[in-house]
Protein backbone atom coordinates (compact mmCIF):
# COMPACT_ATOMS: atom_id res chain seq x y z
CA UNK A 1 0.00 0.00 0.00
CA UNK A 2 1.22 3.61 -0.80
CA UNK A 3 1.38 5.54 2.29
CA UNK A 4 2.90 9.46 2.58
CA UNK A 5 4.32 9.70 6.03
CA UNK A 6 3.07 13.86 5.66
CA UNK A 7 -0.70 12.66 5.14
CA UNK A 8 -3.33 13.36 7.47
CA UNK A 9 -5.23 10.73 5.90
CA UNK A 10 -2.75 7.90 5.58
CA UNK A 11 -2.48 8.78 9.64
CA UNK A 12 -6.21 7.91 10.64
CA UNK A 13 -5.40 4.65 7.86
CA UNK A 14 -3.02 3.86 10.09
CA UNK A 15 -5.02 4.77 13.69
CA UNK A 16 -1.89 7.70 14.21
CA UNK A 17 -4.78 10.02 14.02
CA UNK A 18 -8.55 8.55 15.51
CA UNK A 19 -11.32 9.21 13.67
CA UNK A 20 -15.00 7.95 13.99
CA UNK A 21 -15.63 5.09 11.27
CA UNK A 22 -18.20 4.46 9.62
CA UNK A 23 -17.03 1.35 7.16
CA UNK A 24 -13.17 -0.22 6.48
CA UNK A 25 -12.52 -3.17 4.60
CA UNK A 26 -9.18 -4.07 3.28
CA UNK A 27 -9.29 -1.40 0.82
CA UNK A 28 -11.64 1.43 1.64
CA UNK A 29 -12.21 3.46 4.96
CA UNK A 30 -15.19 5.56 5.38
CA UNK A 31 -15.15 8.43 8.72
CA UNK A 32 -17.14 11.03 9.87
CA UNK A 33 -16.03 14.87 8.82
CA UNK A 34 -15.08 16.54 12.26
CA UNK A 35 -16.27 19.46 10.48
CA UNK A 36 -19.66 18.39 8.91
CA UNK A 37 -21.62 20.08 6.52
CA UNK A 38 -24.87 18.56 7.02
CA UNK A 39 -26.58 16.20 9.71
CA UNK A 40 -24.67 13.12 7.25
CA UNK A 41 -21.32 13.64 6.44
CA UNK A 42 -18.47 11.42 6.13
CA UNK A 43 -15.25 10.91 3.86
CA UNK A 44 -14.66 7.88 1.97
CA UNK A 45 -10.86 6.98 1.38
CA UNK A 46 -8.87 4.44 -0.74
CA UNK A 47 -6.77 2.93 2.16
CA UNK A 48 -3.70 3.87 -0.18
CA UNK A 49 -2.11 7.17 -0.75
CA UNK A 50 -3.76 8.31 -4.27
CA UNK A 51 -3.36 12.16 -4.52
CA UNK A 52 -6.47 13.29 -6.04
CA UNK A 53 -9.08 12.83 -8.56
CA UNK A 54 -6.45 13.87 -11.31
CA UNK A 55 -4.33 11.09 -10.19
CA UNK A 56 -6.98 8.32 -10.61
CA UNK A 57 -6.58 6.48 -14.29
CA UNK A 58 -7.46 3.00 -15.45
CA UNK A 59 -5.46 0.84 -12.62
CA UNK A 60 -7.96 2.01 -10.00
CA UNK A 61 -11.19 1.76 -12.07
CA UNK A 62 -12.02 -0.94 -9.85
CA UNK A 63 -11.43 0.48 -6.56
CA UNK A 64 -13.39 3.47 -7.25
CA UNK A 65 -15.97 1.16 -8.57
CA UNK A 66 -16.02 0.20 -5.14
CA UNK A 67 -15.52 3.34 -3.24
CA UNK A 68 -18.71 4.55 -5.45
CA UNK A 69 -20.70 1.51 -4.88
CA UNK A 70 -20.51 1.23 -1.22
CA UNK A 71 -21.56 5.01 -1.24
CA UNK A 72 -25.58 4.90 -1.16
CA UNK A 73 -25.53 1.52 1.54
CA UNK A 74 -23.03 4.03 3.82
CA UNK A 75 -25.50 6.72 2.99
CA UNK A 76 -28.67 5.20 4.37
CA UNK A 77 -26.83 3.45 7.64
CA UNK A 78 -25.06 7.10 8.23
CA UNK A 79 -29.02 8.50 8.36
CA UNK A 80 -29.36 9.87 5.29
CA UNK A 81 -33.60 9.82 3.87
CA UNK A 82 -34.41 7.05 1.30
CA UNK A 83 -34.65 7.98 -2.32
CA UNK A 84 -36.25 10.54 -3.98
CA UNK A 85 -37.25 12.43 -0.69
CA UNK A 86 -33.42 11.71 1.05
CA UNK A 87 -31.34 11.45 -0.91
CA UNK A 88 -27.19 12.23 -0.28
CA UNK A 89 -24.59 14.35 -2.09
CA UNK A 90 -21.24 12.97 -3.15
CA UNK A 91 -18.31 15.44 -3.41
CA UNK A 92 -14.92 15.38 -4.64
CA UNK A 93 -12.70 18.29 -4.31
CA UNK A 94 -9.79 18.31 -7.00
CA UNK A 95 -7.01 20.87 -6.69
CA UNK A 96 -6.54 24.45 -5.35
CA UNK A 97 -9.19 25.62 -7.77
CA UNK A 98 -11.25 22.65 -6.90
CA UNK A 99 -10.95 23.26 -3.29
CA UNK A 100 -9.50 20.68 -2.25
CA UNK A 101 -7.41 21.12 1.32
CA UNK A 102 -6.39 17.67 2.00
CA UNK A 103 -4.17 16.11 -0.75
CA UNK A 104 -5.24 12.23 -0.59
CA UNK A 105 -8.45 11.35 -2.39
CA UNK A 106 -11.72 11.61 -0.90
CA UNK A 107 -15.31 11.72 -1.36
CA UNK A 108 -17.60 13.90 0.97
CA UNK A 109 -20.77 11.90 1.09
CA UNK A 110 -23.24 14.45 2.98
CA UNK A 111 -27.05 14.10 3.24
CA UNK A 112 -29.61 14.39 6.11
CA UNK A 113 -32.50 17.00 6.40
CA UNK A 114 -31.98 20.50 4.92
CA UNK A 115 -31.05 23.50 5.95
CA UNK A 116 -27.49 22.17 6.08
CA UNK A 117 -24.61 24.56 7.08
CA UNK A 118 -22.79 24.78 3.13
CA UNK A 119 -22.92 22.25 0.20
P1 LIG B 1 -11.33 18.97 1.19
O1 LIG B 1 -11.46 20.44 1.31
O2 LIG B 1 -12.23 18.36 0.17
O3 LIG B 1 -9.89 18.53 1.02
O4 LIG B 1 -11.88 18.39 2.54
C1 LIG B 1 -11.12 17.92 3.60
C2 LIG B 1 -12.10 17.52 4.67
O5 LIG B 1 -11.41 16.77 5.64
C3 LIG B 1 -12.77 18.70 5.39
O6 LIG B 1 -14.19 18.61 5.26
C4 LIG B 1 -12.32 18.50 6.85
O7 LIG B 1 -13.31 18.84 7.78
C5 LIG B 1 -11.99 17.04 6.89
N1 LIG B 1 -11.02 16.65 7.89
C6 LIG B 1 -9.80 17.20 8.11
N2 LIG B 1 -9.17 16.59 9.12
C7 LIG B 1 -10.01 15.59 9.54
C8 LIG B 1 -9.93 14.61 10.56
N3 LIG B 1 -8.86 14.48 11.36
N4 LIG B 1 -10.98 13.77 10.74
C9 LIG B 1 -12.07 13.89 9.96
N5 LIG B 1 -12.20 14.79 8.96
C10 LIG B 1 -11.18 15.64 8.77
ZN1 LIG C 1 -2.51 9.79 2.33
Amino acid sequence: MNTSSDCIFCKIVSGQIPSRKVFEDDEILAFHDINPWAPVHFLMIPKTHIVSMAHVGPAHQALIGRMLGLAPRLALEAGAGPYPEGGFRIVTNTGKEGGQEVHHLHFHVMGGPRPWLRG
